[in-house]
């Protein structure tokens, strides 16, 4: 059989970008989607010296049009999605009291109804294949909330509402849906938090540093392989001990 597809979203940075790397090492060939990725030279010439066969693609998720596009693009030249990695995310922080609408909007539009369009894409392939895996990226802050990020909070906490709602629909056709809740993670997200902040945080978790996009690619990897394939609707954090 030829290689699984892996579409990873967000691949150009951080999580995805290891993600991307990881689930290439693992032998898929993979969509890396984010929102000009086409041009993105640093991530082809990783991605070559991993060996892999990869394809990039332009995606803007708070485009329906262009989500339809980017994964109709995808499908035409992959032939098939059969692990749909939703990594993609963006945080708009401050407090509910003077958060703007437009703020709440775009963070729930991005990380939460991108999702589930881009799993729109992908569901009707995966069912005719009666093989699939999803894995939607959520956030220690999903599960546990946290002030000044109520529209990011609740993009995540959706997701796995969302995900837990796929399992039970999707399970007789051999499709998984689970999600992955990193905690506090080095990447371009965190990288402007303010020291003391950080110190906060990192007093709270119990393995004593942040983790590293590694960290979570591993945990997506696993998900996405054949020895999970009992597993599903589970979220799996990766988080250091942060939140238990
Ligand atoms: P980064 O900010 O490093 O990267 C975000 C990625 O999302 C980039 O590839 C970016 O693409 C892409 N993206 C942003 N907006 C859009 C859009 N409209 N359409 C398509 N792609 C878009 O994030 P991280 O790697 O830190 O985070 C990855 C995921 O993990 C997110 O969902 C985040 O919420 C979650 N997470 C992160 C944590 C952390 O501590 N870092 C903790 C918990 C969860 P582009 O380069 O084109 O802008």
């Amino acid at each position: 059989m030829s290689n699984r597809v892996a579409c990873v979203t967000g691949a150009s940075r951080g999580i995805g970008r290891a993600t991307a790397l990881a689930l290439t090492r693992a032998g898929f060939d993979v969509v890396a989607a984010a929102t000009t990725i086409e041009s993105n030279a640093g991530f082809a010439a990783e991605m070559r010296a991993a060996g892999g066969d990869f394809l990039a693609v332009n995606l803007d998720l708070t485009s329906p049009e262009s989500i339809k596009n980017a994964f109709g693009r995808a499908l035409k030249e992959k032939g098939r999605i059969d692990v749909l990695v939703n990594n993609a995310g963006i945080t708009r922080d401050g407090l509910a009291m003077r958060m703007k609408p437009a703020d709440w909007d775009v963070v729930l539009r991005t990380n939460l109804d991108g999702a589930f369009l881009a799993i729109q894409q992908v569901m009707l392939g995966m069912i005719r294949n009666r093989w699939g895996r999803i894995i939607n990226i959520s956030s220690v802050v999903g599960q546990a909330g946290s002030a000044g990020q109520a529209n990011y909070a609740a993009s995540k906490a959706g997701l796995i509402g969302l995900s837990k709602s796929l399992a039970q629909e999707l399970g007789s056709r051999g499709i998984t849906v689970n999600v992955v809740a990193p905690g506090y993670i080095a990447t371009d997200m965190t990288k402007d938090l303010p020291e003391e902040r950080k110190k906060a945080i990192l007093a709270g978790v119990p393995l004593e540093r942040m983790g590293t996009p590694e960290d979570i690619a591993a945990a997506v990897k696993f998900l996405a392989s054949e020895e999970a394939s009992y597993i599903t609707g589970h979220v799996l954090a990766v988080n250091g001990g942060l939140y238990m």
